[in-house]
């Protein structure tokens, strides 16, 4: 299971998004509010590859 960066937690499907320039994987609870928070681009080929259940290996 792949571990959120923000929230330390273990979820399904990571969500990766570019936080001041830094790409981050997080789950979506976390990518939600770091894009609330502004300055964030979700990558829209991750959240196909999250849909397809991929696992992220990086
Ligand atoms: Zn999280």
């Amino acid at each position: 299971m792949p571990t959120c960066r923000g929230c330390k937690e273990e979820v399904d499907a990571l969500v990766a998004v570019t936080v001041e320039g830094k790409k981050v994987k997080l789950c979506e609870d976390c990518a939600d509010r770091a894009r609330e928070e502004g300055e964030v681009a979700r990558e829209s080929e991750s959240v196909i590859q999250g849909m397809m259940g991929f696992k992220g290996r990086r």
